[in-house]
Formats: structure tokens, C-alpha cells, sequence
């Protein structure tokens, strides 16, 4: 029987990520509240705003049910908003509050907006292990990431700084596949559970 993997819709990219799944070959649902939470194999967190995903979680009381999964090993991706709630630690996690609540799911320590000091939003083509061919990358006031973990991964850098990376069954990208047309990132998800 294949995986049904939930998309936090809470806010950000949601439908791009349920179509990019399809697309993919999987079945995809969107998650809103604890049972839907709890009725699915695997989870994608969007891009978007991770300080707003963070209230909402708070708001639904989702955090600590979300929590409670990834530490039980619920395969996860994330991309940018996603790949910072996914982290360890945040640096620069937003006003006191409104912060950004990292779940804990993979051993990284990323900086929100990193890229936005320099350049709010760029694309390019990069490397991705385990892909054949180069990716095509956007990033949108995107994450990167200053520390791994020794079980971590790094599946793809940018500007010196990992942008792609893998823990065991949790996935992060500081990019957007779910926005270029190229399914291939969301396949190795869907392909590895
Ligand atoms: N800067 C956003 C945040 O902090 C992420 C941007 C994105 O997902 N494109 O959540």
C-alpha cells in the first residue's frame, strides 16, 4: 500500500506542494487539525512564513502533537518556511512571540532570510546528490544552513551554505521544487518512504 502523505495547510505554498505530490504519484491530503494529522504516513511543510506557520501551530494546538510525531520518526520534507521549522535551533526566529518554534526533526541550525541580506530572491542551478543533472533552484527570502549535525546529510549547497539536506527520513530544502515543474526532489521523497 503506498504512503498518504499530509501537506501543513496552515499557510504558504500548500496547493503547489499537493500537486507537485500528485504529480509525483502519491497520495497527498492536506492537514489542518490533529486527526488529519494523525491519519497520514508523512508530512510536507510548505513554504511560506514559518513565524505565521508557528502561531497557527500554537493557535490549533498542533505543535506538540506535531512534535510528538517527528520524534516518533514520521518521515518529513520541508521546504524554506519548511526546512526552518524542520531545524534544531533558528537564528534570527523572529520578535518575541511571533517567533519561529523549531520542531526538532532534523540536527541543523539555519538562519531565516540568510539569503535576504544580500539578495531577497534569486534562482540558479545547482548539484544535488543522488539527482542526475543539475536542479533548478529558487529561492525566495530563503533559510540556509550554519551547522549539521554528524547524521546529517548535505544533499546540495549554495553560496557555500547547505541548502539541501537529509536526516534519516526528514528532508529540507532552503528552495522551492514545488514551484519549478521538476518533481524529481519530491519523488525522492515520495520514492524513500
Ligand atoms: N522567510 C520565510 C520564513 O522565515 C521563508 C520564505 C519562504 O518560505 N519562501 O519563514
Amino acid at each position: 500500500m503506498s504512503a498518504r502523505i499530509g501537506v501543513l495547510a496552515l499557510q504558504g505554498d500548500t496547493r503547489e506542494h499537493l500537486a507537485a505530490l500528485h504529480e509525483a504519484g502519491a497520495e497527498a491530503v492536506t492537514v489542518r487539525r490533529r486527526g488529519e494529522l494523525e491519519s497520514v504516513d508523512a508530512l510536507v511543510i510548505p513554504g511560506g512564513e514559518s513565524t505565521t506557520m508557528s502561531l497557527l501551530l500554537r493557535e490549533l494546538d498542533l505543535l506538540d502533537p506535531l512534535r510528538a510525531r517527528l520524534a516518533d520518526g514520521m518521515p518529513a520534507y520541508g521546504s524554506c518556511a519548511g526546512m526552518i521549522l524542520l531545524a534544531t535551533e533558528i537564528l534570527d526566529a523572529g520578535a518575541a512571540g511571533r517567533q519561529a518554534d523549531p520542531l526538532k526533526a532534523i540536527d541543523i541550525t539555519v538562519r531565516r532570510n540568510a539569503f535576504g541580506r544580500q539578495v531577497d530572491s534569486f534562482e540558479g542551478d545547482i548539484d544535488f546528490t543522488g539527482l542526475d543533472g543539475s536542479v533548478h533552484a529558487v529561492f525566495i527570502r530563503a533559510p540556509w544552513v550554519e551547522r549539521v549535525g554528524p547524521d546529517v546529510e548535505i544533499l546540495a549547497t549554495a553560496a557555500g551554505h547547505p541548502v539541501a539536506v537529509r536526516q534519516g527520513p526528514v528532508l529540507a530544502t532552503a528552495f522551492h521544487p514545488e514551484i519549478t515543474g521538476d518533481r524529481r526532489v519530491h519523488k525522492l521523497f515520495v520514492d524513500s518512504l
